[in-house]
């Protein structure tokens, strides 16, 4: 995935939508998918703006086994729906190499999530899958490591990769990851892939959404991939760091400039 190789950027399809060269992306749906009424109202506010796909999880990785683990393959049904409702692309996470092909099956782009970015079985389930893979870095994983899990995808034989800063963890507290924006711009000198930013889960505050996706336009990520919800205070997972209606068109009424230059 090296530059040096390869000197131009690549792209990635996501349905009709190039992620990558030069153009700035924005993926934005709601962490989990809860309901279909709540995944529907969200894909037609989502639809209403610039958007290039709908994300939503639907096996999700929390940190406790008590709270909302996802609908499972439910929740991929939906996002079926909501694609052929919406004609927006879907993104979803892969927890589960034995998951990868059902999920091809229902979704347009696997997610790898940070938790599983040296899951290198997952890596290669992915890779023989000719589907977008949008790749995570891992929480505490070095930039180094994160193109090298790139390329456990690349060689098994999917060119499709784009990849995701989302924040690392650091002795910060005062934020839930410390979103590092050093690697995305030295991503872009690095490698041709195309470099997303996760602002929802680098920051995890709100409030912090807006000027962090500005900041990675500045930098020269390919997009953003941002969390929202029409109920954040309802949300089964993540509610504190989603944007609700209002908050999502103020924020792309701000990155306009950066998605009509694309
Ligand atoms: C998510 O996108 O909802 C998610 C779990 O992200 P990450 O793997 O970056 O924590
Ligand atoms: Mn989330």
């Amino acid at each position: 995935v090296s530059r040096e190789l390869n000197p131009v950027d690549s792209h990635v399809m996501l349905g009709q939508h190039l992620v990558g060269g030069g153009r700035f992306t924005v993926i934005a749906g709601p962490c989990g998918v809860e309901s279909r009424d709540q995944l529907l109202s969200v894909a037609e506010m989502v639809k209403q703006h610039p958007v290039a796909a709908l994300r939503g999880g639907a096996f999700k990785p929390r940190t406790s086994p008590y709270s909302f683990q996802g609908l499972g393959e439910e929740g991929l049904k939906l996002l079926q729906e909501a694609n052929r409702q919406t004609g927006l692309p879907t993104v979803s996470e892969v927890v589960d190499a034995a998951d990868a092909e059902l999920m091809a099956q229902y979704v347009d782009c696997l997610q790898i999530g940070a938790r599983n970015m040296q899951n290198f079985r997952l890596l290669e389930a992915v890779g023989k899958l000719g589907l977008p893979v949008l790749l995570k870095r891992g929480m505490s994983a070095t930039i180094e490591e994160l193109l090298l899990a790139a390329e456990y995808i690349v060689n098994a034989g999917n060119p499709n990769v784009i990849l995701c800063e989302r924040g690392i963890r650091t002795f910060e507290t005062a934020t839930r990851n410390t979103l590092d924006l050093n690697a995305v711009a030295y991503l872009k000198r690095k490698t041709h892939l195309p470099v997303l930013v996760d602002p929802s889960h680098g920051t995890g505050v709100r409030e912090l959404i807006a000027p962090l996706s500005y900041a990675s336009a500045a930098v020269g990520a390919d997009g953003i991939i941002v969390e929202t919800h029409l109920k954040p205070a309802e949300a089964l997972s993540d509610g504190h760091q989603a944007l609700n209606a209002e908050q999502f068109a103020d924020l792309i009424t701000g990155l306009r400039p950066f998605v009509e230059a694309a």
